[in-house]
């Protein structure tokens, strides 16, 4: 199911990446215990009462070298692209400002719900400093204050008053939706094209069009595809396309709607650390994971180099161990046939069920084999486990004291699941309880 998306736009220093890590919270992030892969604070999941959404500071998305005018452009355009409802920030302190006008401006060409929030409204005093914010046009100001947390109710009530239903096209339960994701200039697009080029793919009449994505659903082989958030990547044209953050942004919302995920690398340039944080997105949303290589073409190569690309990529991306990797040629298409049988195959593997006395059957003869930990004459009991999900498979397993259970033992316990089921492609969970 998509969530709502809510973006925040305005001038600097108004106070936009406080109000964001408020509606946030601390939320524990799987990504910041992985090395080298550090948290992006511009998009996180949120919820308020019963709603469930994502949200945007757009305000931390980098224009890089751009005029102060022509960034806070951008980061509207793109609050406007991405967002199903955007917040309006300004400053209740400073009064209105030539920027907050130009951000105004900007955002009367669209259609989406504005709603405008007056932040630094510290106490009920400074009301009056509202009265100001009428003027720009988008109705009643919301008075709020993100060093004090008052107000974000109201506001977060309007807000969710403007989500739309959230209804995901069905596609089907054997349909394999995937995502190429990467960095700008990687071979995305041309990827995607070669897919679709193929004379023996039968590219549906109708592509699926969700809120902000066309999706183009093809059939190969009477396996049926569809390729997620192609949108944005067929139809370039936007400046802002080439920074990376937005590139991280697409990425999130292409990952959400994915059963299997491509990553992919340019082999010309080499692996860079925005890859690993692109990588890592993946991986945290428990999706089935592929690690391609693109512009094999461009690389100088003996028989020796796909064993030392396949050696790096491992090195950088230790987090997933689990993911095939692929060496692709998108303006050959060399290689890119080997691509769909590896999505197949991981696709099923992310689904897969495990049924529970052949699991025992091997957490029994994993625990005979490397007895559980002890911690102060304490010995780990392991009772039995379950499979409870798939998509990612999830595993609980039973035991007398959960907090016995280190990291090490689990990721033993893991590879023991790995070496015996084929996982390849697909994050596994194992969630530890106490028996009752
Ligand atoms: P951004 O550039 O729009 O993301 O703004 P920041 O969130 O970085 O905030 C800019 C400055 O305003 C920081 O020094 C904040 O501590 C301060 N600030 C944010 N919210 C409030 C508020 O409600 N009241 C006051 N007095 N200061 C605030
Ligand atoms: P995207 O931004 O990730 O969608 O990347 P594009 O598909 O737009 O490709 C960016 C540039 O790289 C274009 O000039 C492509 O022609 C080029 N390119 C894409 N794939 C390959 C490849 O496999 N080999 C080489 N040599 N160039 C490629």
């Amino acid at each position: 199911m998509p969530k709502p998306v809510l973006a925040i736009v305005g001038r600097p220093n108004v106070g936009k990446s406080t109000i964001f890590n408020r509606i946030v919270g601390e939320r524990v992030s799987i990504v910041e215990d992985i090395p080298g892969v550090t948290r992006d604070r511009i998009y996180s999941s949120a919820d308020w009462l019963t709603h469930e959404f994502n949200i945007i500071d757009t305000g931390g998305i980098d224009m890089g070298d751009e005029p102060f005018l022509e960034q806070i452009r951008q980061q509207a355009e793109i609050a406007i692209d991405e967002a199903d409802v955007i917040i309006f920030m300004t400053n209740g302190r400073e009064g209105v400002t030539t920027a907050d006008e130009q951000v105004a401006r900007i955002l009367y060409k669209t259609k989406k719900p504005v709603v405008l929030a007056v932040n630094k409204i510290d106490n009920p005093d400074m009301r009056e400093m509202m009265y100001d914010f009428y003027s720009l046009g988008f109705g009643d100001p919301f008075p709020i204050s993100g060093s004090h947390g008052l107000g974000l109710g109201d506001l977060l009530d309007e807000a969710a008053k403007h989500f739309p239903d959230t209804e995901d096209i069905d596609y089907g339960e054997g349909v394999i939706k995937f995502s190429l994701i990467g960095r700008p200039n990687v071979g995305k697009s041309s990827l995607v094209n070669a897919f679709l080029g193929d004379e023996r793919v039968i590219v549906s009449d109708v592509a699926g069009t969700t809120r902000d994505a066309i999706d183009s659903p093809y059939t190969f082989e009477d396996q049926e595809y569809v390729i997620i958030d192609t949108a944005g990547m067929r139809k370039k044209g936007k400046v802002y396309e080439s920074t990376e953050k937005y590139s991280v942004l697409r990425a999130l919302r292409g990952i959400e709607r994915s059963d299997v995920v491509l990553v992919i690398i340019n082999g010309e340039e080499g692996i860079q650390e925005q890859d690993k944080k692109i990588a890592g997105y993946a991986h945290q949303a428990g999706k089935g994971v592929i690690l391609v290589m693109n512009k094999w073409d461009a690389v100088i190569k003996d028989e020796k180099t796909m064993n030392e690309k396949t050696k790096e990529i491992r090195e950088n991306f230790q987090f997933l161990d689990y993911a095939p990797i692929l060496f692709t040629s998108a303006t050959t298409g060399k290689r890119v046939h080997n691509l769909l049988p590896v999505i197949n195959r991981v696709f099923d593997n992310h689904a897969m069920r495990i049924q529970s006395s052949i699991l025992n059957e091997v957490i029994s003869d994993a625990v005979a084999r490397n007895p559980a930990p002890t911690d102060k004459g304490r010995r780990l009991r392991i009772y039995y486990a379950t499979q409870v999900a798939i998509k990612p498979p999830t595993f609980v397993v039973f035991v007398n004291e959960p907090e016995l259970m280190h990291f090490s033992y689990e990721r033993f316990l893991e590879n023991r699941i790995r070496d015996t089921f084929e996982f390849e492609g697909t994050p596994i969970r194992i969630i530890t309880r106490a028996r009752d």
